[in-house]
């Protein structure tokens, strides 16, 4: 404020905001979600909770190919229109930048659908969407023994389109065991990264495949879940985001992650698509803050440990433009109701946004909320 009122400036012309006794953070970026897609499966995760298996879910025409089911039978307007209710949800929990990805589609149509879907939202809504094209998400029943043929028509038929079109930023690929080999994945992803994508991978989270070394070796921007990579490929990928919300009950290796090179990341969070929906980002600092033993700070701020922040940008290759308060940067700012970033994981579940500003403008306001979104 010293500075300020020491430039030659003209203050008036701006609007004040008394944030006395306020924390004042960077808007949180959320660098992992599946935010576009139809339907929903709350009875599933009921199910779950009761203990039945995602194969047993499975069976009875759940799991991913019921979402599948829903989104390929639904118009690009009402995918739109869920979209932007999710996105309120999240920017009222402070964030204001999310990656989503598609992979609903498993399909041209649907998959470009998914994509324009998130063109549309980033016209409409004041929170930047970064597009990821997932089309290898899953594998389709008439696909399955034939993963290597669905890998050639993704290559053939979708990233070319996905590319020329920059309807997508990156591209990822569930690289596990049961679903697309390390030699799969490695083909994608070094074709779209030579038609302009950048790479992402969801590595490791059920099996040891070496879905962090392959992220290592061709450079991946990120590499999501790694509950079970190893020591030598968590060590060897510096670039890890690891993801709590999704996998809760296991400890992450964040610690690993931690006790790597200098400029690693821990803690992720917040899932979309999966089971948890937008806006439990602070949920997911919460989880990473006990469950996976990081300290309190490290999922939000101090120090490079930033994995809502700074180090959430890094996965979206952001790090330049959010991700820290900084005049190099554009203003992305949150106003907390409290005094103290941890106040968030200590009131679990709750917002303590106050006020969200997008690039130097109120977008959101908890006083006057619904009347503020420009
Ligand atoms: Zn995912």
């Amino acid at each position: 404020m010293a500075d300020l009122k020491a430039s030659s400036k003209d203050l008036s012309q701006f609007e004040t905001i008394d944030a006395s006794g306020k924390a004042v953070l960077p808007g949180f970026v959320d660098s992992h979600t599946h935010l576009v897609f139809g339907g929903y499966r709350a009875e599933e995760y009921a199910w779950r909770l009761m203990g039945d298996s995602y194969m047993d879910i499975l069976q009875r025409g759940g799991g991913i190919l019921s979402t599948v089911r829903a989104t390929r039978s639904a118009s690009r307007e009402e995918l739109t229109e869920a979209g932007l209710k999710r996105l309120d949800s999240m920017l009222s929990f402070g964030v204001t930048t999310v990656e989503g990805k598609s992979g609903y589609g498993l399909d041209r149509e649907t998959e470009i659908k998914q994509l324009e879907v998130m063109a549309d939202l980033n016209r409409l809504h004041p929170l930047d969407v970064v597009p990821t094209f997932m089309g290898a998400h899953a594998v389709l029943p008439e696909y399955k023994g034939r993963e290597d043929d669905y890998i050639d028509f993704l290559l053939k038929e979708v990233v070319p389109e996905v590319a020329s079109r920059r309807l997508a930023e990156f591209c990822d690929i569930f690289c596990e065991k049961n679903v697309f080999s390390v030699e799969q994945s490695r083909r994608l992803l070094t074709n779209a990264v030579e038609s302009g994508l950048k790479s992402k991978l969801h590595a490791d989270e059920i099996v040891r495949l070496g879905g962090a070394e392959l992220a290592a070796e061709i450079g991946a921007v990120s590499a999501d879940h790694l509950l079970h990579a190893s020591d030598e490929g968590l060590h060897a990928m510096a670039e890890a985001v690891s993801w709590p919300l999704c996998c809760r009950p296991r400890l992450q290796p964040a610690r690993a992650l931690r006790e790597g090179p200098e400029d690693d990341r821990c803690g992720r969070c917040g899932c979309a698509g999966h089971r948890f929906q937008p806006g439990q980002l602070l949920f997911g600092v919460h989880s990473a803050g006990g469950g996976a033993r990081s300290a309190l700070c490290e999922p939000l701020a101090g120090g490079n440990r930033t994995a809502l922040t700074l180090n959430g940008a890094a996965a979206l290759a952001r790090a330049q433009v959010v991700g820290s308060l900084d005049p190099a940067k554009q203003g992305d700012v949150i106003i907390l109701e409290n005094p103290s970033y941890r106040f968030n994981p200590y009131h679990l579940g709750v917002s303590t946004v106050e006020k969200v500003i997008k690039r130097g403008t109120l977008v959101f306001d908890k006083r006057r909320q619904g009347e503020c979104r420009c």
